[in-house]
C-alpha cells in the first residue's frame, strides 16, 4: 500500500505537458519505431512490417491521448448539487490499460474510487473518463492512484476522496522475475477518508463485496 500525501503528483503532470510543445513529427515517430525494429533484430523492409511504423505511431496517439486530455475540461465546473445526500459515494471495478514508464509495456487493473460528497457530486461516468486520462500515460501505479485522487480532491472538493487500484504489470509476467498472476495494490485517502479509519473499512467493505 504507499499513500501520497501531498500535490505532487499534479505538480508533474503539468511539468510533463509543457515538453509537448517539441512533439516530433509523426514521419520521425514512424523512423523511430523502423529504428526498433532493426534493434530487435528486424527488416523494417519486409512485407509483413512495411506499415508497422504508420500503426504502432497510430496506435501511440490511441494509447497514450491522455497527454492531450485535461481534468477540468474533463469534470467540468459544472456539478450537480444534491440536496441532502451525504453518504459515500463509490464507483468500483472501473477496468483500466496503461503503461509502465520504465519499460513501456502494460499494466492492466482495476481502479476503485469513493468520496464524499459535500453538496455535489460528479455524474458517475467522469469518475471512470479521469481514471482513464491518466492510464493514457507512461505511469506508476502509485502515481495514478494518486493523481485521480489529488484531481478529484481539487476539482469537486469533496469531503475526502478514496482510490484502490489493484493491478498486473506485464513487466513483471513477462520478463526477469516472471510472476505470472500477482497482483499489485495501491492506495490514496484524501481529507476525512485520511482522518477516519471508519470511513476507509466502509469504502473498503464495498469493494469487497462486489468482488465475493
Ligand atoms: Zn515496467
Amino acid at each position: 500500500m504507499s499513500d501520497t500525501l501531498d500535490n505532487s503528483p499534479l505538480a508533474d503532470t503539468k511539468k510533463m505537458l509543457r515538453t509537448i510543445d517539441k512533439r516530433p513529427s509523426r514521419k520521425e515517430a514512424e523512423e523511430a519505431v523502423r529504428t526498433l525494429l532493426r534493434w530487435a533484430g528486424e527488416d523494417p523492409e519486409r512485407e509483413g512490417l512495411l506499415d508497422t511504423p504508420a500503426r504502432v505511431a497510430k496506435a501511440y496517439g490511441e494509447l497514450f491521448s491522455g497527454y492531450w486530455d485535461d481534468e477540468s475540461a474533463i469534470l467540468g465546473r459544472t456539478f450537480e448539487e444534491v440536496a441532502g445526500y451525504n453518504d459515500m459515494v463509490v464507483v468500483r471495478d472501473i477496468a483500466f490499460h496503461s503503461h509502465c514508464e520504465h519499460h513501456m509495456v502494460p499494466i492492466i487493473g482495476k481502479a476503485h474510487v469513493g468520496y464524499l460528497p459535500d453538496g455535489r457530486v460528479l455524474g458517475l461516468s467522469k469518475i471512470a473518463r479521469v481514471v482513464e486520462m491518466f492510464a493514457r500515460r507512461l505511469q506508476t501505479q502509485e502515481s495514478i492512484t494518486a493523481q485521480v485522487a489529488h484531481t478529484i480532491q481539487d476539482q469537486l472538493q469533496p469531503r475526502g476522496v478514496a482510490v484502490l487500484i489493484e493491478a498486473e504489470h506485464m513487466c513483471m509476467a513477462m520478463r526477469g522475475i516472471r510472476k505470472q498472476g500477482s497482483t499489485t495494490l495501491t492506495s490514496t485517502y484524501t481529507g476525512e477518508f485520511k482522518d477516519d479509519p471508519e470511513q476507509q473499512a466502509q469504502f473498503q467493505t464495498y469493494i469487497r463485496n462486489q468482488n465475493s
